[in-house]
């Protein structure tokens, strides 16, 4: 049995085989950085942070790319209003969302495009898809996707012309064929969108030249060009959260397939824009969608605040399927703590018997687990595994079953399990209870003046592995 992945372009669960082997090329469409995330929006991060995880796993050697959206409607709006210019504004948030992933414990991306360093590979898609009549310059001065010329469009090669492969769209029965007046559009059709964007006043000084006039790029356009710039024309895997299947996916299809390309090398069926699509389901909180209205609108850094880690964070948001919509509780992270704690607990108990010893991974766990995310990253089943896995180990120990080889190759089968939860050690910044009782016992010392003991008992904390490190808001504890 092999790796199965859910392809959205099939509606089928499908045995994952990558264009060129072992090397698989991931694209996961990233932030629009005009505010902080929120946690719906770092549920998808952390399953395209999962699926890397397990294809490395698997032995596949992956570039996973995700970009961010630094130039788009919403985040001009703002720049407007803040008087900031566009990189000041979006730099915050995206350093922002940089710390945020990283608190949740997801592998840096090997590459971050930003929008705005591929303008040029923009306006080279653009410009080919004019070249081909399936795009055109409306009144405005801003450039279109021709939805029905895309459709007649079979004699490039390459091209599909199928409009709707992601939602399975019925262009026929709902076309619109008539000029729809509307002072907001100039398109010939209202399904028509925008590939670059005639500069009006209120953009300021976020535009960029083009053959067309000053302006700026569709988010459509995006991530065609950087998808395509980094991981070539054709590609393996592309993710996002499920409201992006329609229309953005549908229409970075149309582009990258209508132009054959960024380097003119999509060849129909066999060498299609992205071969799987993974689509994640939406987060709901407290059984509603999040909005701020509801005062259940939660970023990651609300949480953190809240005094929970970014490890019970990303367990939680990694508890259920990615196909199935997850209710979001802050009850369902303190159960994730609970459960945090109890495996914790288990690979303290392994490690002290392991004592330094070091063995192969047992088979036991890695073969369970391997069994359940191969079916379409199965991660309640795998979750599952883990568990039986803490108790049978528990069991063990209790029973003196387990010598230094045995409890250091079940640690092993764990590290390996782990790099691809990673959940990771418990924060380092969270000292044990008997070294917090030293340094509170040194603060007693030190405000009886009793200055000999509260050195002995820093040399003491030392020794333990721990630095203590006076702050204005009190003692504050540090692995040595
Ligand atoms: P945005 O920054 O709005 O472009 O969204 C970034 C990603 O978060 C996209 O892949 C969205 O599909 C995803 N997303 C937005 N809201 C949610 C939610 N409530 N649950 C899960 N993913 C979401
Ligand atoms: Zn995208």
């Amino acid at each position: 049995m092999g790796l199965k992945f859910h392809n959205t372009l099939t509606r089928a669960v499908e045995e994952f085989a990558p264009l060129t082997p072992p090397h698989v090329g991931l694209y996961c469409c990233g932030p629009t950085v005009y505010d902080f995330g929120h946690i719906g929006n770092f549920r998808t991060f952390v399953f395209s942070d999962l699926v890397r995880r397990y294809l490395e796993f698997r032995g596949f050697s992956v570039n996973h790319v995700m970009n961010i959206t630094d130039v788009e409607d919403k985040i001009i709006r703002r720049v407007h209003e803040t008087g900031l210019s566009l990189a000041e504004f979006t730099g915050q948030y995206t350093d922002a969302f940089l710390a945020d992933l990283a608190s949740l414990h997801c592998l840096p991306p090997h590459h971050l495009p930003r929008a705005t360093g591929h303008i040029d590979g923009m306006i080279q898609l653009i410009s080919r898809l004019m070249e081909r009549g399936i795009a055109y310059r409306a009144a405005d001065g801003s450039v279109y996707f021709s939805i029905d010329r895309y459709r007649k469009s079979e004699r490039w090669p390459g091209c599909a012309c199928h409009y709707g492969q992601l939602v399975n769209l019925n262009l026929d029965d709902q076309r619109q064929t008539e000029r729809v007046a509307s002072d907001e559009y100039d398109k010939d059709n209202v399904a028509d969108f925008a590939l670059w964007k005639a500069r009006v006043p209120e953009d300021g000084a976020v535009s960029w030249p083009s053959p067309w006039g000053d302006g700026r790029p569709g988010w459509h356009i995006e991530c065609s060009a950087m998808s395509m710039a980094l991981l070539g024309d054709s590609f393996d895997l592309h993710l996002g959260g499920e409201d992006l299947a329609f229309p953005h996916h549908e229409d970075e299809i149309a582009q990258s397939e209508g132009s054959g390309g960024l380097h003119g090398d999509i060849a129909g069926k066999a060498r299609p824009f992205v071969k799987y699509w993974l689509h994640g389901a939406h987060l709901l909180v407290e059984g509603r969608k999040m909005s701020k209205s509801l005062g259940n609108f939660y970023t990651v850094r609300d949480l953190v605040g809240r005094g929970f880690s970014g490890r019970e964070i990303r367990s939680l948001l990694l508890s259920a399927h990615y196909r199935e919509t997850f209710n979001f509780t802050l009850a369902g992270l303190d159960g994730s703590r609970t459960a945090l704690a109890r495996i914790d607990e288990c690979v303290g108990k392994l490690r002290e018997r392991a004592a330094g010893t070091t063995a192969a991974p047992a088979p036991g766990l890695l073969q369970a687990f391997t069994d359940a995310m191969d079916d379409d990253l199965n991660i309640s089943r795998g979750w599952a595994t883990v568990f039986d896995w803490v108790r049978e180990q528990n069991r063990a120990l209790a029973a003196n079953e387990l010598d230094a080889t045995r409890a250091a190759a079940e640690l092993a089968a764990w590290e390996r399990v782990d790099h691809v939860l990673g959940l990771g050690a418990k924060a380092t910044d969270e000292a044990p209870a008997e070294i917090v009782a030293l340094a509170e016992a040194r603060v007693a010392a030190k405000k009886a003046k009793d200055f000999a003991k509260s050195d002995a008992l820093r040399a003491e904390i030392k020794a333990q592995g721990w630095i203590v490190e006076d702050t204005p808001k009190g003692p504050k504890l540090k692995r040595a």
